[in-house]
């Protein structure tokens, strides 16, 4: 099930950052720090009611207009795309201004769950400024208070309360579903051709189109497969479709919706941020994952250039260690044939369950070996664990105080299980809970 997407959207300086930070806060605290992935902060996950979904402030995504009025047009038409609600931000102190009844007027035509805070309600005597926003046709407007940290719950039950019905399930369990991520240009659709075995999936398409998310299933050796999202690798020419956020954001529904990512690196060009960024997205999202390397053809070879590569793509991207590596060419096909195999491969490992006794045989060898640090005269237990759930491997480990486990023996106890397991091709992920 993908998760679903929240566009914030407003004027610079009515609060949309505060905002965001506040809606994802407490969580970017709690995720740790992983080398290598330098963290997009206009993006994050968050977590309400125990709903999950994602997060966007528009405001940062700079797009390149000449009047601020075209630009935060740009940023409501990009959220009108990709968003499943979208809280329009306005300012108490300003009241409606002309800027805020164009956005108004762009998200009425939408049609998406428009949800309209109005920020900067420090005080009770404010609350009665809100009425004229009623004027703006999108119900009832939610008073908050960013800087007071005021309405914000108020305002996300009525956010998370108007998520579209998710459809139970979009495909059979045993259809692979992959997604091809990468940056324009690296050859995505290409692949797409030369594995299906002909040149009909990728049109051009018209502009004006809404978000189509056009998938392609089809069946090799038996299994079952589909590309997710191939519509989104077309070209379609809006100006932020340029920007870096952007195709961030649209790649991030596609690894949702995957069980397997392949991102798309071009050999020509090397690594670059935007590659990590998204990788680390697929890696936080907990999907199976393959570095697929293409135009391997146009690069000039000596017997040392694929150690090369692999030394420096491995170095880039310390945080997925698990993804195999493969060089390939969409063009001349060169070991293309080994990549449905690999999807295979990785999709089993990241449906893999391990019987609970291997786990704490595993668990109580690593801690035989090498005993847990002592903190404040006190030494962290495993007592238990136990694998939870699969798409990826989660487990639990029963601890005496989690407080006492370190990040680094967190990485030793993964890496004992991926010894012993293997977990090729998927994070794993490890939660700890308090049991004596
Ligand atoms: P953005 O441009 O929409 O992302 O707005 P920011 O989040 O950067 O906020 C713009 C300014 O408004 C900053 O100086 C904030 O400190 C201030 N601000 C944000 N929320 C509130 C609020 O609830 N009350 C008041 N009085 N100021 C706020
Ligand atoms: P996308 O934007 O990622 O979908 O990339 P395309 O599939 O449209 O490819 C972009 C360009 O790279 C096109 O001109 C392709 O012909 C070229 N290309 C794609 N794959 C290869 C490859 O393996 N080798 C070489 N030399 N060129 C390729």
């Amino acid at each position: 099930m993908a998760k679903p997407i929240v566009a914030i959207v407003g004027r610079p300086n009515v609060g949309k950052s505060t905002i965001f930070n506040r809606i994802v806060g407490e969580r970017v605290a709690i995720v740790e720090d992983k080398p290598g992935i330098t963290r997009d902060r206009i993006f994050a996950n968050a977590e309400w009611l125990d709903k999950q979904f994602s997060v966007i402030d528009t405001g940062g995504i700079e797009i390149s207009e000449d009047e601020i009025t075209q630009s935060i047009k740009a940023q409501a038409e990009l959220a009108i795309e990709e968003a499943d609600v979208i809280i329009f931000m306005v300012d108490v102190k300003s009241g409606i201004t002309p800027s805020d009844s164009e956005v108004a007027n762009l998200l009425f035509r939408s049609k998406k769950p428009v949800v309209l805070a109005v920020n900067k309600v420090d005080n009770l005597e404010r609350e009665n400024e809100i009425y004229e926003f009623y004027s703006l046709g999108f119900g009832d407007p939610f008073p908050i208070s960013g800087s007071h940290g005021l309405g914000i719950g108020d305002l996300l039950d009525k956010v998370v309360d108007s998520f579209p019905d998710q459809d139970e399930k979009e495909y059979e369990e045993d259809v692979i579903k992959v997604s091809l991520i990468g940056r324009p240009n690296v050859g995505k659709s290409s692949m797409v051709n030369a594995i299906l075995g002909e040149k009909r999936v990728i049109v051009s398409n018209q502009a004006g189109t809404t978000r189509d998310a056009i998938d392609t299933p089809f069946e090799k050796d038996g299994q079952k497969y589909v590309f997710i999202d191939t519509a989104g690798m077309r070209k379609r020419g809006k100006v932020y479709e340029t920007t870096e956020k952007y195709s961030v954001m649209r790649a991030m529904r596609a690894i949702e919706r995957s069980d397997v990512v392949l991102i798309v690196i071009n050999a020509e060009e090397g690594i670059i941020e935007q590659d990590k960024h998204i990788a680390g997205y697929a890696d936080e999202a907990g999907k199976a994952a393959i570095l697929l390397v293409n135009k391997w053809d146009a690069v000039e070879k000596s017997d040392k250039t694929l150690q090369e590569f692999t030394t420096k793509i491995r170095e880039q991207f310390q945080f997925m260690s698990y993804a195999p590596i493969l060089f390939v060419s969409a063009k001349t096909q060169q070991r293309l044939h080994k990549l449905m195999p690999m999807v295979d491969f990785v999709a089993d490992q990241h449906a893999l369950r391990i019987p609970t006794h291997a786990l704490n045989d595993v668990i109580s060898d690593a801690v035989a070996m090498n005993q847990p640090p002592i903190d404040k005269g006190k030494r962290l237990r495993i007592n238990y664990a136990t694998q939870v759930s699969i798409k990826p491997p989660k487990f639990v480990l029963f601890v005496n105080d989690p407080a006492l486990m370190h990040f680094s023996y967190k990485r030793y106890i993964e890496n004992r299980i991926r010894a012993s397991f293997n977990f090729e091709g998927t994070p794993i992920q490890i939660f700890l809970r308090r049991k004596s």
